[in-house]
């Protein structure tokens, strides 16, 4: 009796690791699938706007004094979408968003205290320089608190919610950033005229790699990583992050943002509406 128990109760362990190997060996392929996947969006999008830097130099260098300021603002909008992608892909790895999944661990922060008011007016100059086709109206209502939040990651935040506002309307159109205080946080709003997501889409924007097919239609790169760190970001604040939009009319990204950081029960789920 005493060695058929003891048998069973070695396959009992074998059958735990054995698990547990199946476990792991999984967790290594989805590890390396999504690393996959990462290098090859991110190799495929570096190359549209590589290009046409290329073509734009070219016919820069060719053409007149006059033909080549003309070009200065593609090159601009250009040289702007390799460094988001850039930073993009850094960030990931900072926030391991790729190999532990949106709903991993919380990453890191380092926080600091940021003075909104200069979080606000350093992003809109950041968007006017890589922008310059599109018109941006800042509107701050109010005193705005200062936060205790990583300056960083909130740096990154705007400069992709800016950034898509840019990337999925037209030139000419206009952008708005509105903040005021909420309670003791802030609120911050990124408003386009653009090209809108689709009710259906709604909930998916800012899964990892996902992109509408609206926005494929376009040009204009992404990898369908941004709003996915910015939902990352906005949790790991304790701060709420909603999405509206009206197909072909425009979309509105609203923020709340906790004035101190860390908070005990983050909510940075991604609120879907219209
Ligand atoms: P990407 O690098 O593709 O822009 P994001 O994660 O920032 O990645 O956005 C994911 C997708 O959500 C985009 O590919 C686009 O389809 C959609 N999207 C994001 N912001 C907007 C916006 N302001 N207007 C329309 N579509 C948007």
């Amino acid at each position: 009796r005493l060695d058929v128990r003891a048998g069973l109760h070695r396959n009992d362990e074998l059958g735990l690791v054995s698990e547990a190997f199946d476990e792991m060996a999984g967790r290594i392929t989805q590890l390396l699938r999504s690393q996959k996947e990462l290098l090859a969006n991110v190799s495929h999008e570096l190359r549209t706007p590589l290009s046409r830097i290329r073509v734009a130099l070219d016919l820069a260098a060719e053409g007149d004094a006059q033909t080549a300021r003309e070009l200065l603002p593609d090159i601009t909008e250009d040289l702007a979408e390799l460094e988001r992608l850039v930073q993009d892909v850094l960030t990931t790895s900072r926030l391991e968003l790729v190999t532990e999944g949106a709903s991993g661990a919380t990453p890191p922060l380092r926080l600091e205290h940021v003075d909104a008011n200069a979080l606000v007016e350093k992003a809109a100059a950041r968007f006017r320089t890589a922008r310059p086709k599109h018109r941006l109206e800042v509107q701050v209502d109010g005193v705005l608190p200062g936060l205790e939040a990583d300056p960083v990651l909130l740096r990154r935040v705007l400069d992709n919610l800016l950034d898509n506002a840019g990337k999925y309307s037209e030139p000419g159109t206009t952008v708005r950033l509105l903040a005021r205080a909420e309670g003791s946080g802030l609120q911050l709003e990124v408003r386009d005229e653009g090209i809108g997501i689709d009710a259906e889409d709604l909930a998916r924007v800012g899964t990892p790699f996902f992109r509408t097919d609206r926005s494929r239609a376009r040009t204009t790169g992404g990898v369908g990583l941004g709003l996915a760190l910015v939902r990352r970001i906005v949790a790991a604040h304790g701060g709420r992050l909603t999405l509206e939009s009206q197909p072909g009319v425009g979309t509105t990204a609203r923020l709340l943002l906790p004035a101190t950081g860390a908070a005990d029960t983050p909510d940075g789920r991604l609120v879907a509406g219209h």
